[in-house]
């Protein structure tokens, strides 16, 4: 049968208003679908990176990846940033805005784990993704390929960029890559981290000092010439004790740990040597370099009392985390359209299974479909994060990439970030960030908004790296 003239143009038409919708489609559809359209192949990455589970500066292969897929996706890469060989920016486009994703992807040491809902190593003692950042710098750099494919479809002008930043448990890179300049031309920073809820963050956390504390003094018989020796044990012991006191003299807040690294070597032997390490923190970086003096000063103290000689070395510094309340709720929003985490009935039967391991979690299972309202509660924890967050408007939230209740550092965390669970929330953070960075490049008010707030909230302030001009501890995980 001929088709008749009526037939064709109601055919024409048709054509005419599919092409149009196509068109209509909006640019947070456009990077949503395009991030799923590679779902198999950032999967296959993160769970790559989870097998590597190469710890803080040793992500010898896990950054390698992540350099490679984002060189094929048409980023340049700098590599060895900062004087730190696993660092790295990789930068697409020109002009402003810049618009950063910050990505992590080292593990923890003795969290092997197999994914499975039962304690399982995968090979005992060995290093294992404890804390999701397999996924944290997969989502991230697919979030940063995203928005460059859209800016390349739009032709638009302005660079994003993903910061490939090693050693956050405990290493800090991030701190020596604020401190080389690498972000100075940021506009906003986007970060996220695995979690066990969906949610944006309006809270702060904890600064941190750590350092060394070595004490001096003199080796002899400790029963037939003690006077003659001076115990660098016995500083450790007093500079502990006075630290402990001073415990009630500080806002209850902060937080002092520490551990003896070193006490001599036999009991017979009056130690000349003996190493204490600190960290401290606090939410507020004034006030914690305060409680810090009189940690020296008691280390002073106990050297003076005790006839020994003192040296400290700080390891590590960072502040705590200046939070965005405008970038939050960008984020919140973006979450909200991308929707929560749903589980398959045997990804239920695994999160039941899991849950089972747990002393009672906190939240219940089905939260993981649900998108919480921003955080705004304090948390007690430090992150090198904290010190871009005071250079460069920054805002970080969660997804649920584990099973409600799951805490970080666990073989549970580790067996959620090596299966479907994981990806299913590292999915939902590439889409959320994609979105907000989409947001930032189409409209320049909001970045206008979040460096408003950004500058009223730490008017006055100026950066000054806790770490001074300490090289990278690169060797610190050997
Ligand atoms: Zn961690
Ligand atoms: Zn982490």
């Amino acid at each position: 049968m001929k088709p008749n003239k009526t037939v064709l143009s109601v055919l024409a038409l048709m054509v005419l208003t599919l092409n149009a919708s196509a068109q209509r489609q909006d640019a947070g559809t456009q990077v949503i679908d395009g991030i799923e359209a590679k779902r198999q192949a950032y999967a296959d990455v993160a769970l790559q990176i989870w097998r590597y589970a190469e710890t803080g500066f040793q992500e010898v292969k896990s950054s390698a990846l992540l350099e490679s897929r984002l060189a094929d996706a048409g980023f340049s890469v700098q590599k060895g940033v900062a004087g730190i060989p696993t660092a790295f920016v990789a930068s697409y486009g020109n002009g402003r805005p810049v618009i950063a994703f910050v990505g992590e992807y080292d593990a923890l040491p003795g969290l092997s784990q197999e994914p499975v809902p039962e304690k399982k190593p995968a090979s005992p003692g060995a290093p294992g993704h404890a804390c999701g950042h397999n996924l944290l710098g997969t989502a991230s750099m697919a979030a940063a390929i995203a928005v460059k494919d859209w800016l390349n479809a739009e032709r638009r002008v302005g660079t994003v960029r993903f910061y490939g930043t090693p050693a956050e448990e405990g290493g800090a890179a991030k701190v020596y890559m604020v401190r080389a300049g690498l972000f100075r031309d940021v506009d906003v920073a986007i970060a996220w981290h695995p979690g066990d809820s969906n949610r944006a963050s309006l809270a702060s956390n904890l600064a941190n000092i750590s350092a060394k504390f070595r004490f001096h003094g003199i080796a002899s018989h400790a029963a037939a010439a003690p006077d003659k020796g001076r115990s660098a044990l016995d500083a450790v012991e007093a500079m502990n004790m006075m630290v402990n006191q001073m415990r009630e003299h500080v806002p209850q807040e902060s937080r002092i740990h520490f551990i003896i690294t070193s006490g001599g070597a036999a009991p017979n032997i009056v130690p000349d040597f003996a190493e204490a390490y600190y960290v401290a923190r606090n939410p507020d970086m004034k006030v914690l370099d305060g409680i810090w003096q009189r940690i020296v000063d008691a280390a002073r103290g106990a050297a003076l009392g005790t006839g020994t000689t003192m040296d400290m070395e700080i390891v590590g510094g960072m502040y705590n985390l200046l939070p965005n309340g405008y970038l939050a709720e960008m984020q919140s929003r973006n979450l909200k359209r991308v929707g929560g985490v749903k589980y398959t009935d045997e990804e239920r039967a695994f999160a039941e299974a899991l849950r089972k391991t747990m002393l009672s979690p906190a939240q219940p299972l089905g939260s993981e479909a649900q998108i919480l309202p921003p955080e705004t509660e304090l948390t007690p924890a430090s992150t090198d994060l904290g010190d871009v967050s005071w250079n460069v408007p920054t805002t970080e939230f969660t997804t649920a990439t584990w099973v409600p209740g799951t805490s970080a550092h666990t073989w549970q965390a580790t067996a959620c970030d090596g299966m479907s669970i994981g990806i299913k929330g590292m999915m939902l953070a590439a889409k959320t960030m994609a979105l907000t960075g989409v947001d930032l490049f189409t409209d320049p008010a909001h970045i206008d908004k979040a460096r408003a707030e950004f500058d009223q909230r730490r008017s006055g302030f100026t950066y000054k790296p806790v770490i001074g001009d300490r090289k990278p501890p690169l060797d610190y995980r050997k």
